[in-house]
């Protein structure tokens, strides 16, 4: 297992957002979290990312407790990179810069960042714009970036943050096959966050349905489709009554 989340609860004052919960990632596996608005999607998220701290419970990582009691291992020094909703690129810096700046950090030497590089260019289809700044960019390709900058510190579990939602239709629709594909070819273990459920049909290999901080089931979207375990699942599968 890659992840292993276990028990791990979170309020804000006297709001329970997460009630425990535990679930796992196996080694290249992608699991769509998928939930309405507010139902506590980006707060799990965020958790296991170490950008926010556990109320209870431990999150492991490969083998390896990341944060448990007083123990709290930060973001940059677990195995995962994320991507946001908004791409989230440093403005100033241009696309090779933002691509590179993680990779420096994690101390990987030049001709490895060159070769990571160049791989990502050509996988993320980002040819002829790594000399340009994110504002030159469309909301597609800032996002490709956004991607391929995650990828570039070769993170063994990739978390993302409804990372479509901010394109039109089609490109969304597009992007979401290629990215599945993507992550396949890859064989990396993603944490998907989406509200959108034809998303989730097709990036995940399990889907984990939250609502208002449960889980109401985890399973594969077919299990979700011909077993709904909730009406709630149901009407999201778009069963109607
Ligand atoms: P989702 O990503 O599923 O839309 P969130 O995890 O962002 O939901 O939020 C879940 C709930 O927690 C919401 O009611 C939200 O208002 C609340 N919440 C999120 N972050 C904070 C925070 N930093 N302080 C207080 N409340 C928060
Ligand atoms: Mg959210």
């Amino acid at each position: 297992m890659i992840l292993k989340v276990k028990g791990v609860s979170k309020s804000f004052g006297e709001q329970q957002v997460l009630k425990p919960i535990a679930f796992e990632v196996a080694e290249g596996e992608r699991i769509c979290i998928l939930g309405p608005s507010g139902c506590g999607k980006s707060t799990l998220l965020q958790m296991v990312a170490g950008l926010l701290r556990i109320d209870e419970g431990e999150i492991e990582m490969d083998g390896r407790a990341v944060e448990r009691g007083l123990l709290y291992i930060p973001p940059e020094s677990r195995p995962i990179n994320m991507v946001f909703q908004d791409y989230a690129l440093w403005p100033h810096m241009t696309v090779r810069q933002n691509i590179e700046y993680g990779m420096k950090r994690r101390k990987m030497n030049g001709q490895h960042r060159e070769r990571t590089l160049q791989r990502l260019q050509s996988l993320l289809k980002l040819d002829g714009l790594l000399d340009r700044l994110p504002a030159q960019l469309s909301g597609g390709q800032q996002q490709r970036v956004g991607i391929a900058r995650a990828l570039a510190t070769e993170p063994k579990l990739l978390l993302m943050d409804e990372p479509l939602s901010n394109l039109d239709v089609k490109l969304r629709t597009d992007m979401r096959g290629e990215l599945a594909r993507l992550l396949e070819d890859l064989a990396i273990a993603s944490l998907y966050v989406t509200h959108d459920r034809m998303e989730a049909f097709t990036v995940a290999h399990r889907i984990l349905v939250l609502r208002e901080g449960r889980i109401d089931q985890i399973g594969k979207p077919q299990e979700l489709f011909e077993r709904p375990a909730s009406p709630w699942v149901a009407q999201l599968m778009g069963y109607h009554n």
